[in-house]
């Protein structure tokens, strides 16, 4: 199974072209949901939440208060250090037993990761896929998308890698700054490859 790491910043389009390949047939294992599956109620990693941050983490629900742990891990570089602690190990070991249950069919598959390059993830990956798009269409996207304003999608921005680190450790790149019809055809060629290296590697 070739594994390709899909990864980009905020509003690059990540979510988008990951959808596209999946219309293509290509499974699509997104690293977001599996940390949003790992925090659902009754789930170990919530209850390591709840032991090291506190029981006001939760709400009145007792689902887990995203926003409340973002700000918190986000304002504080080392409480951030103790949630990657918690969950990165989870998520990894999450990924891998999902990559293992994949069919070998499918030649390749996507490993969506918006952080990859910022937490050293490459080696899940046989290839690093980069979605770059110009700073100005990000912040633009993100701001119609989330309702955020410019300051917050840019607080965001210089928080992750840069694009030029970004872009260092690609081995393939989509240019995302046109319509949605040149991104497709960015991933349809993509896919024609993939499936080409996934056979020559067989
Ligand atoms: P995040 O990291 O914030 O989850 P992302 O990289 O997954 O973002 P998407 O959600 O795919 O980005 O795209 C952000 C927004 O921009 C979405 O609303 C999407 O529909 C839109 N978008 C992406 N690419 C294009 C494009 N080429 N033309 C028009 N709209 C686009």
């Amino acid at each position: 199974m070739l594994i390709i790491g899909l990864t980009g910043g905020i509003g690059s389009g990540k979510s988008t072209v990951a959808r596209h390949f999946e219309t293509l047939g290509a499974p699509v294992i997104d690293a977001d949901d599996i940390g949003r599956e790992l925090v659902a109620p009754g789930q170990p990693a919530l209850a390591a939440i709840v032991e090291h941050f506190g029981a006001d983490m939760l709400d009145d629900s007792g689902r887990l208060d995203r926003a409340r742990l973002r700000e918190r891990a986000f304002t504080h570089p080392e409480q951030r250090r103790a949630l990657e602690a918690i969950l990165h190990p989870r998520i990894r070991a999450e990924i891998q037993r999902r990559i293992a249950s994949l069919s070998p069919a499918c030649g390749y598959c996507i490993l969506s990761v918006p952080l990859l390059i910022e937490s050293g993830w490459q080696d899940l990956a046989d290839r690093v896929l980069v979605v770059d798009a110009p700073r100005e269409a990000q912040i633009q996207r993100t701001v119609r998308r989330d309702g955020v304003t410019r300051q917050q999608a840019e607080a965001v921005i210089a928080s992750q890698a840069d694009r030029h680190t970004r872009l260092r450790a690609a081995d393939d790149v989509i240019h995302n700054e046109g319509d949605l019809a040149a991104l497709q055809e960015q991933i349809e060629a993509l896919h024609q490859r993939y499936r080409q290296l996934a056979v020559e590697r067989a």
